[in-house]
């Protein structure tokens, strides 16, 4: 439950002013993040896909006392420009960019992805789950003359075989490829790209893969901690990468997965 969520407060992100995209409701990856970075002192603004979401995302918005939200479908590049556009005229400058954006048709998250990826899904999943990440980080870039940071978050399915996801494990690793390009590109006027591999969490994202509670489950028994992945973990994760904290590091995919990541064949039970 986010109320359960625990943030420690302070000023790592007193004077900075980021973009979270992403949020649709309280359990979303991206209001974690932006929790831990409003508590830290970030200035935010947040950008909610179509009406239906607007009414969830606006309340959380304004508990944080943050008052900009602005509308913008990511495969929309009117609304993508309104977004920046309006961004400039109220602040300038960007310090960081959270882009936690994926989508997929779920009748395509099951089964064969040989038999059931279309062509018409495939390269929606690429559009928004990926160049999407591109896009806005094209134009977040524009105004970060003083440098910045931008983040994305990606799942293991990029890497391996698992079952159901499919076509967004492709899609994934386009992300994590087009970070690192991004971060080649914009490393010199001293802009990160990074990427959260995060493990398997209980929000709306997941509930449209078949057996994506088991993803979760399994995630906890194989884990190397025996736990879940927590909120307060990847948004630890996001604070550091955001902040100064975190100045020397680009191009990198981090797995905050309570060790998911580095088993092969999990221990027999008891050992
Ligand atoms: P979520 O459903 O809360 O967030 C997904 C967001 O994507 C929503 O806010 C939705 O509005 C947005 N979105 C989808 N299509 C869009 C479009 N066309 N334009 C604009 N926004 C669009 O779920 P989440 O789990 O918080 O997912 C956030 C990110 O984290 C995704 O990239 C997801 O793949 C990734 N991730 C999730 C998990 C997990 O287990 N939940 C694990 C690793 C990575």
């Amino acid at each position: 439950m986010a109320d359960e969520w625990v943030f420690p407060k302070g000023e790592l992100m007193r004077g900075k002013r980021g973009l979270i995209m992403g949020v649709a409701n309280d359990k979303s990856i991206a209001w974690g993040i932006a929790s831990q970075l409003a508590a830290q002192g970030a200035e935010l603004a947040f950008t909610y896909q179509g009406d239906a979401l607007e009414k969830r995302v606006r309340p959380l918005v304004q508990s944080i006392g943050a008052d900009t939200m602005l509308e913008c479908d990511a495969t929309n590049d009117a609304q993508l420009d309104s977004v920046f556009d309006a961004l400039k005229q109220k602040w300038g400058k960007l310090d960081f960019l959270v882009h936690s954006i994926a989508f997929s048709d779920k009748n395509e998250l099951k089964g064969s992805f040989v038999e059931n990826t279309t062509r018409e899904n495939f390269l929606r999943s690429m559009d928004i789950s990926a160049f999407s990440f591109v896009a806005a980080g094209r134009r977040a870039s524009k105004m970060m003359e003083r440098g910045g940071s931008m983040i994305t978050l990606t799942y293991l399915g990029a890497e391996r075989v698992l079952p159901s996801y499919n076509v967004m494990g492709v899609a994934k690793a386009a992300l994590e490829a087009s970070m690192r390009y991004m971060a080649r590109d914009l490393g010199p006027a001293g802009i990160r790209v990074n990427a959260i591999s995060a493990g398997a969490m209980r929000t709306l994202a997941i509930a449209g893969i078949q057996g994506g509670r088991g993803l979760i489950q399994t995630g906890r028994e194989w884990s190397v901690m025996k736990e879940d992945t927590s909120m307060e973990g990847i948004a630890g994760c996001a604070l550091w990468l955001c902040s100064d904290l975190g100045r020397s590091t680009t191009g990198e995919v981090i797995h905050v997965d309570a060790g998911f990541h580095i088993v092969g064949v999990p221990s027999p039970d008891g050992e």
